[in-house]
């Protein structure tokens, strides 16, 4: 089950990064670009209704180009409400406008319709010379919540951090006294009381990191930090619940405690959350490289073998390169029906589409063939995933792992559930 939630998000979130790095390309002449944002639990009608009344007010802009731009966006948005029956239950973001293919009067009407990966809480129309993304990129954020412990000898601070909102949840004193004595007392039973107010402290950082910690949903590390060694005797032992315990993820120095030292960590936490999925994928690829490394044919690779696997449904886990910007374009010959597919460069397509019309088929030797599709790799290999069950990961190239994957493996690479005979 949790397996299954990250495999999706992995996907889920290259998809929407791709979606808006192509937005954001976009520009149109002067501000006759249509977003708009739809909640969860709107409804169609209404935001039709909306749309009529800003078609209305449309009619009062100045330039002919823009204002026909502008209406006719909005009537393009309005026939693709009316598909909808209601709005979907995470919402609906539709992008539209006349976007310039080259020169002026160029200008062609684009359309985008998104079904956010999470609920979109903003209702929203805007029109601008560029798309409005920021409430989708917004989604883009990690979502996730650590939770972030500051102390030495003198006090303990807590925290939770999820997603760029930090919330300081409580402050503790010691009451332990520093570490040198001033006389009266022999300098060993000084030090042994010490010893013993400071494993009671010890008990009680740990008391209230269970007591705040335990109850947050989606906790996914706790992070330890604090100036001197302190923070290193607390962590070693076992006053953390044992279920905290394994999510620590790091342990820093800071130069400060209280709010100060909590900043710190903050500053040094989107190194750290990158870190942790950096583990995840390494633990993905290290399962994979057990496979090929012990010969357990429970293991495939490159996009041929990883295909034929995923057809028969053998694929536990697809993992694909992030790096892997190949696209693929099958060909068909319209006589004879003859059929190819390449895998290709994106900038490499232009070029096979303009020799295609001189190329003779292979098989009839008609000069028909013809671009039947073109799809990206990941695209095509996601859906096929999808539809089998399998889990789908999108392995980032930072890890020497991920590296791996893309030189080595050409990409893609699957663990299976059984091995095939094929
Ligand atoms: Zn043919």
């Amino acid at each position: 089950m949790q397996a299954q939630k990250t495999s999706s998000e992995s996907l889920a979130r290259y998809r929407l990064k791709k979606l808006l790095d192509m937005l954001k390309s976009k520009g149109g002449r002067g501000t006759q670009l249509i977003s708009l944002y739809i909640p969860p639990g709107r409804r169609i009608s209404d935001v039709i209704a909306m749309l009529r009344q800003e078609y209305g007010t449309a009619a009062n802009i100045k330039s002919d180009t823009t204002r026909k731009n502008v209406q006719d966006a909005i009537v393009r948005v309005m026939q693709r409400l009316k598909l909808f029956k209601e709005t979907p239950e995470n919402g609906l973001v539709i992008f539209c406008g006349a976007i310039p293919r080259s020169g002026p009067g160029t200008e062609r009407l684009e359309t985008y319709v998104v079904i956010p990966p999470e609920p979109i809480n903003v209702y929203l129309y805007r029109c601008d010379s560029r798309f409005y993304v920021e409430p989708l990129e917004e989604l883009l954020k990690e979502k996730e919540a650590y939770g972030i412990i500051v102390m030495d000898a003198e006090s303990a601070t807590y925290a939770i951090l999820r997603g760029r909102r930090l919330e300081i949840v409580k402050h503790i004193t010691s009451g332990v006294p520093g570490k040198h004595h001033k006389g009266g007392q022999s300098a060993r039973r000084f030090q042994r009381l010490r010893e013993m107010k400071l494993l009671n402290y010890f008990a009680r950082v740990g008391k209230h990191a269970n007591e705040i910690f335990l109850k947050v949903p989606d906790l996914k590390g706790i992070i330890i930090a604090g100036p001197g060694p302190t923070k290193y005797d607390f962590a070693e032992r076992d006053y953390l619940d044992y279920r905290l315990k394994q999510k620590v993820v790091a342990i820093l120095d800071t130069a400060y405690t209280e709010e100060f030292g909590v900043r710190e960590v903050v500053e040094k936490a989107p190194e750290i959350i990158a870190k942790v999925r950096y583990v995840e994928e390494k633990k993905l690829m290290q399962k994979f490289l057990y496979h090929i490394g012990h010969d357990t044919g429970l293991a495939v690779y490159g996009e041929s073998e990883v295909r034929r696997c995923l057809k028969m449904g053998a694929v536990d886990t697809l993992l694909i390169s992030e790096g892997l910007d190949l696209i693929r374009v099958v060909i068909r010959c319209s006589s004879c029906g003859y059929e190819e597919a390449r895998l290709l460069k994106a900038r490499e397509v232009p070029k096979l589409e303009s020799s295609l019309p001189y190329r003779p088929c292979p098989k009839c030797g008609q000069t028909t063939l013809r671009v039947e599709s073109k799809e990206e790799l990941v695209e095509d290999l996601a859906r096929l995933a999808e539809e089998m069950g399998t889990r789908v990961e999108i392995i980032s190239t930072a890890t020497e792992e991920g590296q791996m994957l893309k030189e080595t493996f050409g990409g893609v690479a699957g663990i299976l559930r059984f091995a095939p005979s094929f």
